[in-house]
């Protein structure tokens, strides 16, 4: 007989996915916690019943999430993620041979754990020298920041839990500070289909902050609708004028050249809600 894990968005949407195994369950100090082998996914981890991860497509997620600011930004040294437990942002950043410092806070030490234990490939980076991983709450590591990134990359989960206040006013200012005047932030935004608030107050209140703030997609099979948003912010650097030469060699599945520019092209509907239509 198969088990199913069972994730609800609305009360009419629910997504089901075939298990294998469970692998970890527990409740940590911040969230539950739960390593499942699905069928079809691999190894998956999820937080507050919300998949994170699973090793079948995660690297869309991460990939996209780091690639995109990363070649904006002309010549990107110090990074720091907030999030990011499950280590794959920070493998992408380390593809990054000009990147010489990346700093990682992630709030739940648990996280770490499971993925050192459940998913020893993305846990490698932890151990890179490049790498400073910090246990803390992201909210209190920032504040204390001042033009110290040149990328700032929002790897949090959704907005319930830790991550509530990773989406208001004060947290995005506080990053605002942490970058250097030319610095980028980059934040995960939500599905445009079940996060379609989410999406318009990410970009709503970057806008009060930076000069350039754009929106863009990727397909993530996992998350809810598939449709999955990023929202990338600057004062100084827009999209259209990076020099994406530092493309080639980062041997990704999902990013190419191409997709950089394409990935900014939102459907009407996105851009009507996005524009108050
Ligand atoms: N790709 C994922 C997604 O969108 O579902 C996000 C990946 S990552 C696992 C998200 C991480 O953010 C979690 O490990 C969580 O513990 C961490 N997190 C949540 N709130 C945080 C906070 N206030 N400070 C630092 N990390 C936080």
């Amino acid at each position: 007989m198969i088990i199913w894990y069972v994730e609800k968005e609305t009360p009419g949407y629910e997504l089901h996915w075939g298990v294998k195994r469970v692998l970890h369950e527990r409740q940590t100090r911040y969230q539950s916690l739960r390593v499942l082998e699905l069928e079809d996914y691999g190894r998956t981890l999820i937080l507050d019943d919300a998949i994170q991860i699973t090793e079948k497509d995660e690297f869309i997620y991460n990939e996209m999430i780091v690639h995109v600011p990363l070649l904006t930004h002309p010549s990107p040294k110090r990074v720091l993620i907030i999030g990011g437990g499950d280590g794959g942002a920070a493998r992408e950043v380390l593809k990054h041979k000009g990147v010489e410092e990346v700093h990682m806070v992630e709030i739940d030490e648990d996280v770490i754990d499971a993925v050192r234990r459940f998913f020893p490939e993305n846990a490698s980076v932890f151990d890179d020298p490049r790498l400073c991983l910090f246990i803390q709450d992201g909210l209190e590591f920032i504040k204390s920041k001042k033009e110290e990134y040149d990328v700032i990359v929002v790897d949090s989960s959704d907005p319930i839990g830790p991550a509530v206040q990773l989406f208001e006013h004060q947290f995005y200012s506080d990053c605002f500070k942490a970058l250097k005047p030319d610095g980028i932030l980059n934040v995960q935004s939500g599905s445009p289909f079940y996060n379609k608030d989410v999406m318009k107050r990410v970009k709503r209140l970057l806008s009060g902050l930076f000069k350039f703030v754009n929106p863009y997609l990727a397909c993530v099979p996992t998350y809810p609708g598939g449709l999955w948003s990023f929202t990338m912010a600057s004062n100084a650097y827009h999209y259209s004028t990076a020099d994406l030469s530092r493309a080639e060699g980062l041997n990704t599945r999902y990013f190419t050249k191409e997709l950089f520019h394409a990935c900014f092209a939102l459907p009407a509907f996105i851009n009507d809600f996005l524009n108050g239509v």
